[in-house]
């Protein structure tokens, strides 16, 4: 398929339109979603920043996060919430050094099902809201923790005319297609001597082990920042630093360099300091992305008997790259799986993505398309829905990957040799 190409971006921190493309990203798209095919992973020549270039508009995004989130909380509804993530706490004691005054009301745009928030009233904030695009991670923050808040996004955060001490996007920045006008909307949501709080990955310190291949390059991700773009950002829009520095997040089950930075309205722009970190860090990032994309190809190829069919258990980018770059061949595919209700009933390259509940009756073997999932999805096959099946798994002991067979005559107890716990 050819990829689409929309009018070209610029950079998103300098505003240039001379940039040098260092990768082409690509993704097989769901049939209900038509989000993009791919992008080109860029470097702008004048400031040094990373971004993604030939990407639809903002609203096409917007619909996106709005109508097939991933951020839901999908456990049972329980009388007892679930424990905050020690992510978020970490978070918490972070942000705590630099909210001003007492009782400050703080504001978190992209607030999930409200970790974070419930982490900070923890410590003693108690004037704090969500916002999210999802309106079941708004009543899930409110289900689970009693944090109020609203549906919407950066966009329509100013629309109810409240304004804030203190704003906070952890992992937002870099989802978001036009920042300037985002930079504007925090503006308006900023009391005087307000401040924000910005957390995203680092792309300075991408790192080819520590996830699955390209997935820094992920369908949602679309802006590289490293510290000095994130601080070049800010302070080219009259932003002061107060502290900006480097972090390691646990994200599911892999861990993500991040960097952070603390800034107040200023309102006397700074000039540009060229970012010299993104691109030898994007350019080792892709390299060894490569190596580590070669070996889990020759993993699944291995991993099949001739003619044998799979499952695939999660449609999400790990797969939908892999189905895009000929890591996947959908002859080989019986049925795609995915725990999010949302991708149930779509189809991918011409095969059904169904409901784990519908793998009773298959005996085909599955691969667990995943790696900061790999272990829970693991658990899910092995204890949650008591399956048998052959599982091919591409992280972790063996480097070649690993076919995980259960015996069915000696072994009696569904998941008694489950190997990755
Ligand atoms: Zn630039």
């Amino acid at each position: 398929m050819e990829p689409r190409h929309f009018p070209i971006r610029a950079c998103p921190v300098c505003g240039s339109q001379r940039f040098q493309p260092l990768f082409r990203q690509s993704f097989a798209q769901l049939s209900a979603t038509n989000l993009m095919e791919g992008y080109t992973v860029v470097i702008c020549d004048d400031c040094g920043a990373g971004f993604a270039n030939d990407i639809p508009p903002q609203s096409v995004f917007d619909d996106y996060y709005r109508d097939l989130s991933k951020y839901e909380d999908s456990s049972a509804p329980s009388a007892v919430p679930p424990p905050v993530d020690q992510k978020f706490r970490d978070v918490a004691v972070l942000i705590q050094r630099f909210l001003p005054g007492p009782g400050p009301r703080i504001l978190e745009i992209g607030s999930a099902s409200g970790g974070l928030l419930k982490a900070l009233r923890d410590l003693g904030c108690s004037d704090v809201f969500g916002l999210d695009p999802s309106p079941a991670c708004v009543a899930a923050a409110s289900r689970l923790y009693g944090i109020p808040g609203v549906v919407g996004t950066v966009f329509t955060a100013a629309a109810h005319g409240e304004t804030y001490d203190f704003l906070i996007l952890t992992g937002v920045m870099e989802h978001i297609r036009d920042l300037d006008r985002a930079i504007d909307q925090f503006r308006l949501l900023m009391r005087e001597s307000g401040r924000i709080y910005l957390e995203v990955p680092d792309a300075s310190r991408y790192d080819a082990t520590l996830d699955a291949p390209y997935q820094e390059f992920s369908v949602e991700h679309i802006n590289f920042f490293s510290r000095s773009s994130l601080v070049n950002l800010m302070q080219a829009r009259g932003f002061r630093t107060i502290e900006a520095g480097c972090v390691v997040r646990s994200l599911h089950e892999v861990t993500v360099p991040c960097t952070y930075g603390v800034f107040e309205y200023a309102s006397v722009p700074q000039a540009i300091e060229p970012d010299t970190e993104t691109r030898p860090g994007l350019s080792a990032y892709i390299a060894g992305c490569a190596a580590e994309d070669a070996r889990i190809r020759r993993a699944i190829d291995e991993s099949l008997e001739p003619g044998e069919q799979m499952v695939v258990w999660g449609v999400g980018t790990h797969t939908l790259r892999l189905l895009s770059t000929g890591g996947l061949d959908p002859s080989r595919i019986a049925l795609f799986v995915d725990s999010n209700p949302k991708y149930q009933d779509q189809e991918l390259r011409g095969v059904a993505i169904v409901d784990p509940a519908r793998l009773q009756s298959r005996r085909e073997p599955i691969l667990v398309s995943s790696r900061s999932s790999q272990q829970a999805i693991h658990k899910q096959i092995r204890h949650g829905l008591r399956l048998r099946n052959p599982l091919i798994l591409l992280y972790g002991r063996e480097p070649g990957g690993h076919r995980e067979e259960l015996d069915p005559v000696l072994d009696t107890s569904a998941g008694a040799s489950a190997s990755l716990e």
